[in-house]
């Protein structure tokens, strides 16, 4: 008997270029999708609108991915962290963020993360594997069915798990079915980001590629500390990514945005502030500062909070929005750079 696949691994012109082997018109691809992105249908027998033919032709070849939700972890503070089992027993973690008046879902792109900076915990387990796109697309699909029907989700981070631009197909197809209207599960792409720790050569491609909002985790402002702190750096320095960012194809109102983790005696100082306003005065940039999260075996703190008042103010007066992104979920290790993949 043939193994059923996931059909959440194909695009709609796969899924139609499949169909029409059959003779089945690409349309109907576009129905199967209705059902899934819109509906969170689970079978293929809800799908009233197609011939009894179709349907089962569909369910003997294929089945439609769900994640397995080993456990959800409650903050104090609202913050939700879905603990995911893959089918081959690793575990991924979403984290679904209340705002003032919507949600914000990170998700992750990888099982652990190979680039190794040194602040990250995520970066201790190495890389185990890609996600497929179904998995990427499932976190989303799979907390909104979680959800009840009027909470508002409409924000999704690519901020998770690993280094999305070294999962970079499956990402990039994932995303675009995200914030497909038609197809997809129709987030707007104003209101999707893709964070990446900065592989410089992949940017061009990313910006022909799906219109999300691009963020870039800078982290330090002169070579030396960057290559300390973000092994990357080695490979894709600061002047080879900013220039990146200079080229970057952004759609009119749109900024790309910095993240900054501040960390003590490090990355904190004024002259710091000041270096990072020189470096990122010719992009359309605005800034996201963390303090950083700690956690066990990383000898790195958190400034105090009047350094971290000083830095954003240095960059506000210099006409930069700088945002200080407090942690929410700290007490069940889903702040930034809290997740890990062996926490189940
Ligand atoms: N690999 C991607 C996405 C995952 S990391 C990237 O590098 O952007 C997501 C964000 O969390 C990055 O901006 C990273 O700098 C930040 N981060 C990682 N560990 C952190 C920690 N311990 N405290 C605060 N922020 C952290």
């Amino acid at each position: 008997m043939s193994q059923r696949s996931d059909i959440l691994n194909l695009t709609m012109d796969e899924l139609s270029t499949w169909l029409n082997q059959y003779d089945i018109k690409s349309y109907r691809a576009k129905q199967v999708a209705k059902w899934i992105y819109s509906c969170q249908a689970d079978r293929f027998d809800v799908m009233t609108d197609l011939g009894k033919n179709i349907r089962s032709l569909l369910t003997k070849h294929f089945f439609i991915g769900r994640l397995k939700t080993a456990k959800i972890a409650h903050s104090s503070d609202g913050t939700k962290k879905y603990l995911f089992k893959l089918a081959d027993q690793n575990v991924i973690e979403t984290v679904l963020i209340p705002e003032r008046d919507h949600y914000t879902l990170c998700i992750s792109s990888q099982v652990g993360c190979a680039q190794g900076c040194q602040f990250c915990l995520t970066a201790k387990g190495g890389c185990i594997r890609n996600l497929s796109r179904s998995e990427i697309i499932a976190q989303v699909r799979d907390v909104e069915n979680d959800l009840p029907d009027d909470s508002r989700l409409t924000n999704i981070v690519i901020m998770g798990m690993g280094e999305p631009l070294a999962n970079y197909k499956n990402v990039v197809s994932a995303v675009n079915t995200i914030i497909d209207g038609d197809d997809g599960l129709n987030y707007s792409s104003r209101r999707v980001t893709l964070s990446t720790a900065g592989v410089a050569s992949r940017l061009g491609d990313l910006g022909q590629d799906t219109p999300v909002n691009l963020a870039i985790s800078l982290n330090a402002t002169d070579n030396e500390t960057r290559d300390m702190l973000m092994p990357i750096n080695r490979r894709h320095p600061i002047e080879q990514l900013l220039q990146a960012c200079r080229e970057y194809p952004l759609k009119p109102r749109r900024r790309i945005t910095f993240e900054y983790v501040l960390i003590k005696g490090i990355n904190d100082s004024v002259e710091n502030a000041k270096r990072l306003v020189n470096l990122l005065r010719p992009i359309r940039a605005k800034i996201n500062l963390i303090p950083f999260n700690e956690h066990e075996g990383c000898d790195f703190k958190r400034p105090e909070e009047s350094v971290i008042l000083t830095f954003q103010d240095l960059l506000v007066k210099n006409n930069f929005t700088a945002i200080i992104r407090r942690s929410k979920g700290e007490d069940i290790s889903a702040a930034c750079g809290q997740l890990r993949v062996n926490s189940a």
